[in-house]
């Protein structure tokens, strides 16, 4: 039979980050500042908190398009078919040209000859 178990209870607290304005919520040392002077703020007023612990999420994203940030792995290299030409390597983003292009002249390799196999 199944049985539930809880345990680990906890609270969430979500920041106000309306004074920070749009540009201080991308501002990741800001952000973690607005956590500290919180996390100060709870062991200071409040009873019963064995531990406060700041945590966010970290997306991995592409700085020219915005898209979700995915590379070629070794075995779409090894398999072909749909790399963008010859030149393509294990680790290449597959977004966009200009990511596509800034990671193979960091690494001495040819840009891309047909900017339209990339959307
Ligand atoms: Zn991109």
């Amino acid at each position: 039979m199944k049985k539930t178990i809880r345990d680990n209870y906890r609270i969430e607290i979500t920041p106000d980050t309306w004074a920070l304005g749009r540009k201080g919520q991308q501002d990741h040392n800001a952000m973690q500042r607005l956590l500290a002077d919180i996390e100060r703020a709870v062991q200071r007023h409040v009873n019963g908190v064995e531990q406060v612990v700041s945590l966010w999420d970290t997306h991995e994203e592409c700085s020219h398009c915005g898209c979700v940030w995915e590379v070629l792995t070794a075995d779409d290299v090894a398999r072909g078919g749909l790399l963008p030409d010859e030149h393509s390597v294990e680790g290449e983003p597959v977004c966009c040209e200009a990511a596509v292009n800034e990671f193979r002249a960091e690494r001495g390799i040819p840009p891309l000859a047909d900017p339209g196999v990339i959307a």
